[in-house]
């Protein structure tokens, strides 16, 4: 199963723990069941700074959400990391991604090098559009 989530989602979803992604997908809640069940076909958004995550239910196939807030991003970003930054088209939901390499790391900006269309430039980023590589 390959979930729908937009990039941004994805970067979020991407940096929670493996054994979390699953306890989450196991444990969201159904308003038609009025109970806590497994959902499929996973679609992830974000909205602020939560990941809203919309599924199936497996057992009445009714739709069910659960909101991830602030989930831990990046946070093991170090300088010299090869990363992939989602840079957002101005004006828009759009986002490519580049290729860059963090320099230095602060609680709210990564100072990026980053190769843009072959162009080297340094940005100073917020560590959600950032994606650790490998
Ligand atoms: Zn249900």
């Amino acid at each position: 199963m390959q979930p729908a989530f937009t990039p941004a989602a994805h970067i979020l979803w991407d940096a929670i723990p493996q054994h979390f992604q699953e306890q989450v997908l196991q444990n969201v809640w159904c308003p038609h069941c009025g109970d806590m069940n497994t959902m499929t076909d996973f679609t992830g958004e974000v909205h602020g700074k939560s990941l809203v995550l919309g599924g199936k239910c497996v057992t009445c196939r009714g739709k069910g959400a659960r909101v991830l807030e602030g989930a831990p991003v990046s946070e093991a970003l170090q300088p010299g990391d090869k990363v992939t930054w989602w840079n957002r088209m101005a004006g828009g939901d759009y986002v490519y991604p580049v290729q860059a390499t963090v320099l230095t790391v602060t609680a709210k900006q990564v100072k990026i090098e980053a190769d843009d269309d072959g162009k080297i430039v340094l940005r100073y980023v917020p560590p959600e559009s950032l994606q650790r590589q490998g």
